[in-house]
């Protein structure tokens, strides 16, 4: 469904991602994981159409998409730093962006889920960020696309509503979706990944399933097997 053949990204002198190749063709949740700045977010802004690499090319449902934009109308997107108009209501940003993406959206029962009824007619700017976060998750999982990019979806949320967004993603996993996710949050990697695709040094360091990972490593749960990663 979706693929990358080897992408290369820089930014001036600095080499993000290196010759990277990633397929995937089955649902599932898969993991993104990197250290800081080992370009987790360039990774998906470029599946995105966002971030445009020197070399490579990406494929959509078999077709190539390099010069494409059509295809984004099938995924779902949750940016690491979501710029909204700060003088907007919620209501207005969630009715703005139904207009923008002219799909069937259901709104209702995701503003119930996350208690934001009563933040409606309250200016964004004015939100704390956990707040600001609900409505960035309102705002990815309202449509019903085949493929949801999360970057850092737990930022600022309290532990209702962690196990509230986990929740959310597995039920669409069993939608049959593709889910793709970086997350600081260990728990919920463990929790929820079927696969881990770990980056280092522009390079895919690590493919494969979180069991294979530890035995890969010799750690008994992923933090420590990131830990030996690092620093071995
Ligand atoms: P991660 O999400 O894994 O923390 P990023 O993909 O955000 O990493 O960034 C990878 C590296 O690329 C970092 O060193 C970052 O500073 C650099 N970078 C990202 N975007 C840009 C940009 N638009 N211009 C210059 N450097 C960038
Ligand atoms: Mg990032």
């Amino acid at each position: 469904m979706i693929a990358v053949q080897h992408i290369g990204k820089s930014f001036g002198k600095l080499t993000v991602l290196d010759d990277i190749s990633f397929e995937v063709n089955n649902p599932g949740i898969f993991a993104v994981l990197g250290p800081n700045g080992s370009g987790k977010t360039t990774f998906l802004k470029i599946l995105l159409g966002m971030v445009i690499p020197e070399t490579g090319k990406m494929l959509f449902d078999g077709k190539d998409i390099s010069r494409s934009f059509k295809y984004r109308n099938k995924i779902g997107y949750l940016p690491q730093v979501a710029q909204f108009p700060d003088n907007l209501t919620v209501v207005e940003i969630i009715n703005m962006i139904k207009n923008i993406r002219q799909q069937p959206a259901h709104s209702e029962q995701l503003i119930s889920l996350f208690g934001l009824a009563k933040s409606l007619d309250k200016k964004l700017g004015t939100l704390s960020g956990g707040t600001r976060q609900k409505v960035n998750i309102v705002l990815t999982f309202m449509f019903d696309n085949p493929v949801i990019v999360l970057d850092e979806p737990t930022a600022g949320l309290d532990p209702v509503s962690l196990i509230k967004l986990k929740d959310l993603i597995q039920q669409e996993k069993n939608a049959g979706k593709i889910i793709l996710i970086t997350s600081h949050i260990m728990g919920l990697v463990e929790e929820l990944a079927d696969e881990i695709i770990f980056l280092l040094e522009g390079q895919i360091f690590f493919k494969g399933t979180l069991e294979d990972l530890k035995s890969k490593t010799g750690s008994e749960d992923l933090e420590h097997s990131i830990a030996t990663i690092l620093e071995p």
